[in-house]
């Protein structure tokens, strides 16, 4: 496994890190024994990096996770996060972190998921979110600081140069990379370290493998070898958060942590250049953009509508149907209350683009 610096919080983490928020259920609940042991592997192989949250897997990935430490013998380092904007709140919520994945500190805390500059400003307020990490720093709970956001490269900058984290985890692949680029790169200038998660695109990337097979070369098996090479080809990424929910998948992501040929700087300007134009106008799957007041399921609605610029409307159209079972009539039940575009991560057109679903819906059954 190759090691990076983690900015300069003199740590060495893997360059594939874990991802726990793609457990599988067993039945109608999770196995503890078995999510547990896909975490052992990668530590065995190398993994040092352990990205949970509260919440993630239905709130029972850092139960998973705690199960696993205990069998783990070389050092990890564990992250784990709070939204609360309180910090009587995140207090609350890193010490139920804690206690669940009976840990003294935690090694990474993110002030999680800020969404805007608004939101950013919202975490900083005295009594608020970051002035308790803070406290909880000075105790020891805390060893560093970072965040992570779905901002664009602007405002990460701005809040990179307030000087404030050791760190940030942030979404950044194939299909969205111009959007946060800048972001990266004053990250790296400030000595940060950075996580990327999401690298497969809520995996799309996998599932349209022939369409991105360009940007394999001759040293990847498969499109997701590539993807992640991409990202961990990069000077200012010191770890690729890779969901993981199988030993396979484990083992799969490792060798290319352990094998990892760098790009060159001219071969990853090659791949940007030939990304370019449809980056910033694929849905990731993030599904920040759910509890439409009409509940529409926006986050389906726009991976369907992927297929657009992919392929063409008809397979939107049968996307909607066959894949998520889906009529393209609830489209048209949008109010237009903007409620969804303020909260979606890649800034897209989504009312705008569920007009286009019932207009090509109606069209189709006329
Ligand atoms: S704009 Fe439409 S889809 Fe988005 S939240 Fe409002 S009603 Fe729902
Ligand atoms: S529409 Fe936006 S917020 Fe919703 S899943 Fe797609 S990228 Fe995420």
């Amino acid at each position: 496994m190759i090691y990076k610096k983690y900015g300069k919080t003199g740590k060495d983490i893997s360059v594939i890190g874990f991802g726990g928020m793609r457990f599988l259920k067993t039945g109608d609940t999770y196995d503890y024994d078995k999510c547990a042991e896909i975490v052992v592997k990668a530590g065995e192989l190398g993994v040092n990096y352990f990205d949970t949250a509260p919440y993630y897997c239905d709130d029972n990935s850092e139960f998973i996770m705690s199960h696993a430490f205990k069998n783990m013998k070389k050092q990890f380092y564990v992250s784990t996060k709070s939204s609360q904007k309180d910090g009587a709140k995140l207090r609350e919520q890193l010490e139920t972190s804690l206690k669940r994945m009976n840990l003294e500190k935690i090694n990474f805390f993110h002030i999680w998921c800020i969404l805007n500059m608004d939101d950013f400003k919202s975490r900083m307020v005295k009594g608020g979110a970051y002035e308790a990490a803070l406290k909880a720093k000075e105790e020891g709970l805390i060893e560093h600081i970072v965040f992570s956001t779905h901002c664009n490269g602007d405002e990460i900058e701005t809040i990179v140069n307030e000087d404030l984290f050791e760190g940030m985890t942030v979404g950044y692949n194939i299909l969205n990379f111009p959007f946060r680029q800048k972001g990266l790169q004053a990250a790296c200038k400030k000595g940060l370290g950075v996580a990327v998660m999401n690298p497969l695109g809520g995996g799309l990337i996998p599932q349209k493998a022939e369409y991105f097979d360009f940007i394999r070369s001759e040293d990847d098996e498969t499109v997701v070898d590539a993807a992640l090479r991409f990202n961990a080809s990069h000077d200012e990424i010191t770890t690729v958060l890779a969901g993981m929910g199988s030993v396979e998948e484990v083992v799969q992501n490792c060798h290319i942590g352990e094998n990892l040929k760098k790009l060159d700087e001219k071969k990853l300007k090659e791949i940007e250049g030939k990304l370019f134009n449809s980056m910033d106008k694929l849905c990731t799957g993030c599904r920040y953009c759910e509890h439409c007041p009409k509940k529409i399921p926006v986050s389906k609605f726009m991976l369907a509508y992927n297929n657009k610029i992919l392929q063409n409307e008809q397979e939107v159209l049968n996307n909607l149907k066959n894949h998520w079972g889906i009529e393209y009539k609830k489209a048209k039940e949008c109010i237009e209350c903007g409620i969804c575009e303020g909260k979606c991560t890649q800034h897209l057109p989504i009312i705008a683009r569920l007009r286009d679903v019932g207009v090509w819906g109606d069209a189709a059954n006329q």
